[in-house]
Formats: C-alpha cells, structure tokens, sequence
C-alpha cells in the first residue's frame, strides 16, 4: 500500500543515513529541480586553516589574541581556526562580554573595555575606514581562494586573517550527478565573490556571493516564483531562514542544533552525492506508488 511503500523508502534512506521528517517530505523530495548550497561547511569542508596573519594598526599576536577572545563563544567554522592558531602559538585569550554573532557578517564583543568586531571585509569597512592598499592585499588573497576576516579595534581595521577551506572531496563529483539529473545548482554564500568563484569554478556550481542571512532568503524565494521547487542545503549557521523557507532545509553532516530543527531533512555523512541520492530514493518511493 501507499503507506507502506513511504515507509520502506524512508527506513531505505535512514540505512544511508538520510534521514526525512515523513512522508511529506519524501514527496516533495521527488519534485526538486533546483538545489541551493550554503559554501562554509557544506561544499567545502568546513576545516579552515588560517593561513596568513597581518597586522595593520596592531602587532599580529594583538591581531591573533583580540580575534581569538571573539571567537571563544562562535560555533562559526572560522572560529575553530582562530581558536587553533591562537593555541598553536600560545597566546593567552582574554574573555568577551557582551559577545554578538551578526549573521553573515561577524562577531562582536567587549575585550578588555574595547569594543572589537571580526567578519567579512564589507562589514569591517561599515565600521572602519579601509585604505586602498588594504583592499588591495585583501583581494589579492581572495584570488588566492582564501577567506579574509577583518578585525576592528579602537575604531581602526587592525588586521586581516585569511583562511583556507578545501572543497570536500565528493563535492565535483556530488554537484555532477544532480545536473545529470537535470537539477540546477546554486552556491549561496556570504563570502567574498572572489574567493567563492574560485571555488565555484573548481566545483562546477553557479555562484551568488556576498549574501547576508535575509539575502539567501530572498533568493529562494525568487526562485520559487519563477516555478523552481527548491531545496536548500546548509549547517544552519547563519542561513537557518534560507534553510526554513526552501521547499526542503537539508542540513549536511552532523549539523547545527540550529539546523537539525529548522531542517526537513538531514544528510549525516555529510556528501555532498546524498542530496542526488535523496531526490533519486524518492523519485523511485513515488513512482511505485503511482
Ligand atoms: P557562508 O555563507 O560561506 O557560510 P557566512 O554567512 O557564515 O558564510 O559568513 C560570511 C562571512 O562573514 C565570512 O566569510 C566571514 O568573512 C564573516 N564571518 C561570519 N562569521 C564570522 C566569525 N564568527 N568569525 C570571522 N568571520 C566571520
Ligand atoms: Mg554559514
């Protein structure tokens, strides 16, 4: 029967640890013709490295310590890569108050009586101005395929932190089988637009970058309006009301506590393919049924 083969397809999915919040979700799964990706942490690893410390108005262990007493409270990707570094070199961090995650565009705090802010270079400049041969150095690194933070501190840019977050290593491969299955696949992304090329250009997806939170929903929306069923992949980090107004939320990996609530579905081993494989599963569930 009808109930029967829906849950033999979701138990067949939960085996490849696909899990689905029911029957609904199933079906809809079969229509997609369009699959969003969040970048951090969902087409990339999510293990950035920091690769290069550069202090302008502060000493780079000042540049090291301040972003580090921001990050101590982020489930951010970027934050681990910080908190690594500053232990990596010994730097004792000093405690944050009154920390604030800004969706999209940083974190930022009390250390010490200052007020510090770390994120995108975008919302650095709204804080601070940013000279020319700053921006310059930042896109260089860009076109490197790094990802820059910005730390603002005593009213001034005091320093950059480029990171590096290498594709997962399914990702090609993973995006390849949906547009064999004539979806379409779109990076949205709050990073920098030439760092999210480059890695766009590896992958093979379509890129929209330097997206705030409210921008990755607006842009499913449109897409909806112009007659796409769309599902949208993410950690929940920063990108929870994409993930809520998609047709379908997956979230990838182990997932956010954010995500696993907001999302209909999850892909826990976290490859990118479980997405192909999860439209696939319920193509054929609703094929034998009707
Ligand atoms: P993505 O869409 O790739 O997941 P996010 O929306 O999470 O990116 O973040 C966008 C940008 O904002 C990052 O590339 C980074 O420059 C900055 N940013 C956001 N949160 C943090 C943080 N906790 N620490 C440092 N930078 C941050
Ligand atoms: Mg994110």
């Amino acid at each position: 029967s009808t109930p029967a083969a829906i849950a033999a397809g979701l138990s067949a999915g939960a085996r490849r640890g696909l899990l689905l919040k029911g029957g609904a979700v199933l079906e809809t799964a079969g229509k997609i013709t369009t699959v969003c990706f969040d970048k951090t942490g969902t087409l990339t690893a999510g293990k950035p490295q920091v690769t290069d410390v550069i202090g302008f108005a502060q000493p780079q262990a000042e540049v090291l310590r301040l972003a580090a007493a921001l990050e101590t409270g982020s489930s951010h990707p970027l934050a681990k890569a910080i908190l690594d570094r500053a232990a990596a070199d010994a730097i004792p961090i000093p405690p944050a108050e009154a920390a604030q995650a800004l969706g999209g565009e940083g974190v930022s705090a009390l250390v010490e009586g200052r007020e510090v802010f770390l994120g995108s270079p975008p919302a650095a400049a709204a804080r601070a101005p940013l000279t020319v041969v700053q921006a310059d150095q930042i896109a260089a690194l860009n076109d490197a395929g790094k990802t820059v933070s910005l730390l603002v501190a005593d009213g001034a840019i005091a320093g950059a932190i480029a990171m590096r977050d290498e594709p997962r290593p399914d990702a090609a491969e993973g995006l390849a089988a949906l547009k064999r299955e004539g979806i379409r696949t779109v990076m949205l992304t709050g990073d920098n637009r030439r760092t999210a090329e480059a890695i766009g250009r590896q992958l093979g997806i379509e890129v929209r970058a330097e997206l705030l939170p409210q921008d990755k929903l607006r842009i499913v929306g449109e897409l909806q309006r112009e007659g796409a069923v769309v599902a949208k992949v993410g950690d929940g980090i920063n990108d929870a009301p994409a993930l809520a107004a998609a047709d379908i939320g997956i979230a990838m990996g182990g997932g956010t506590d954010v995500a696993l609530e907001t999302a209909d579905a999850a892909a826990l081993h976290g490859r990118v393919k479980d997405v192909a494989s999860m439209i696939a599963l319920s193509r054929r569930t609703m094929g034998n049924i009707h």
